[in-house]
């Protein structure tokens, strides 16, 4: 076999890769959109490095946008097969690839309505036609732990899911392949969620041998704080906001940190008596995907259902949660007076409203930033994450003086500790291929890696690199 990493190699965005069987099967885990940089990720968005047609498949990890934005233009380039997935994610795909359809078709008008003389105009990456398409060849493919089995793509290929805890309806794919009557095990971690989080059940370890593993490394450098330290930093947080009446600009990705953040928030103010301020939740799409959650409660952990009693108690909701729906609520908020919380996308507030609020509130000393999630290179999240000031918003030039603040324990992936343990649950491990991590967090872990399990080979392939296995 033969697997290529066209994205998530040697960085974080772009996730996609292709794997190649004796057979001539083909068969790609993820397509997701390169994000940072605007030109190198226009760029890198709009040539697709593959032959659509030639796909007999897609495994969809997750709905993460860097996982599965591509979707719809693989579909336009001509990918008539299926794209499997646990059936929550493609609920949540669905509502990611809408939005993402807008915001393509928007800022396609807009850029041109302003084109400078003798420039063509442009067109979107994909259309809304695309997108529907694209949900009509959704397949839906159960985890492993609640009755999922394995599902033939070819003679020589089936899959099966697994639990990866890192958003809803996340999963690591295990993928068995046959060459010459020899059976071979590849595992996918998609993106590996953390032990104990909110909601999620802890990522499944996998019950059959792996021969071939491609995980994730995005904090393989770095070991997360455990989850008192983030309540800690919430607390003092809500009090200084509560002194200054001020506010504080949760920059949060829709999907996932949004709705274990609101989980969090609600069992601090509800349950462990902290002090009340009022939180709103300006996204129109996590509050779509906060639905999506409440349908799929079947994939939610036990603790979960421990601390709620999901019936009446939706763990979602609880009193002094607004959710702004429309523009003008979202505006009002920039004139009124604090203590209040704002939690609103993008995540690394590189678009959406949250730019906005930022504008808004930067330039005050009083007012918290939270960071709740990775900020890639070169996004404006990761500048202001590093203390750079000024910054750029709207092309216009703000002095950061808000406080910044990181609560590393929201974060949706395994740290270091948990990615190194999760390895070692491997059995029959020899290859490794880190993807999905920055050169600094894949050198150190392939060091650990190395050190503790000298009998796996590990790899870091750059954008575009094929091994041929
Ligand atoms: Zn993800």
């Amino acid at each position: 076999m033969k697997i290529t990493f066209h994205g998530a190699a040697q960085n974080v965005t772009g996730s996609k890769h292709l794997i190649e069987t004796g057979d001539g099967f083909r068969l790609l885990l993820d397509c997701g959109f390169h994000q940072g940089h605007r030109k190198e990720a226009g760029r890198l968005n709009r040539n697709l490095p593959m032959d659509a047609k030639s796909i007999g498949a897609v495994i969809l990890s997750h709905a993460h946008l860097d996982h599965c934005g591509l979707l719809p233009l693989l579909v336009k380039k001509g990918f008539t097969g299926s794209i499997y997935a646990t059936p929550a994610t493609i609920d949540v795909a669905e509502a990611m690839l809408e939005d993402a359809t807008h915001i393509q078709e928007s800022d396609t008008e807009y850029l041109n309505r302003h084109l400078r003389k003798n420039q063509n105009p442009i067109e979107p990456l994909y259309n809304w036609d695309d997108c529907v398409q694209t949900m009509k060849q959704f397949k839906p493919a159960q985890y492993a732990h609640l009755g999922g089995s394995w599902t033939a793509l070819s003679d020589s290929v089936r899959f099966k899911m697994y639990d990866a805890g890192h958003i809803l309806g996340s999963a690591v794919i295990v993928v068995e392949i046959t060459e010459k009557g020899q059976k071979r095990t590849l595992a996918f971690t998609g993106d590996l969620g953390r032990r104990n989080a909110p909601i999620l059940r802890d990522p499944d370890p996998i019950a059959e041998n792996v021969d071939i593993l491609l995980s994730e490394a995005t904090y393989g450098d770095r070991l997360h704080e455990p989850p008192a330290e983030t309540e800690k930093i919430v607390r003092q947080i809500i009090e200084r906001a509560i002194k200054h009446q001020s506010k504080i600009i949760v920059p949060a990705f829709a999907l996932g940190r949004t709705q274990e953040l609101i989980y969090l928030l609600h069992q601090l103010f509800h349950v462990k008596g902290f002090p009340k301020i009022p939180v709103y939740l300006d996204s129109p799409l996590a509050t779509r995907v906060t639905g999506i959650f409440q349908k799929h409660r079947n994939v939610f952990d036990n603790q979960t259902w421990k601390d709620f009693d999901p019936e009446k108690d939706l763990p979602l909701m609880f009193e002094g949660l607004i959710y702004a729906r429309t523009t003008e609520e979202s505006k009002r908020l920039n004139e009124m007076q604090g203590p209040f919380m704002v939690i609103s996308a993008s995540g690394m507030m590189e678009a959406g409203r949250v730019l906005h609020h930022l504008k808004n509130s930067i330039t005050n000393p009083n007012n918290t930033i939270l960071i709740t999630g990775y900020q890639a290179e070169n996004t404006l999240g990761r500048r202001i994450q590093d203390g750079v000031s000024p910054v750029r918003i709207f092309n216009q030039t703000y002095d950061v003086k808000a406080r910044v603040e990181t609560a590393h324990a929201l974060s949706a992936h395994a740290d270091q500790a948990e990615l190194l343990e999760y390895v070692g649950t491997a059995k029959g491990l020899s290859k490794l291929f880190l993807v999905h991590g920055e050169a600094r967090a894949m050198e150190t872990f392939t060091g650990l890696v190395s050190a503790k399990f000298p009998g796996i080979s590990v790899a870091s392939p750059g954008r575009g690199e094929s091994v041929e296995l």
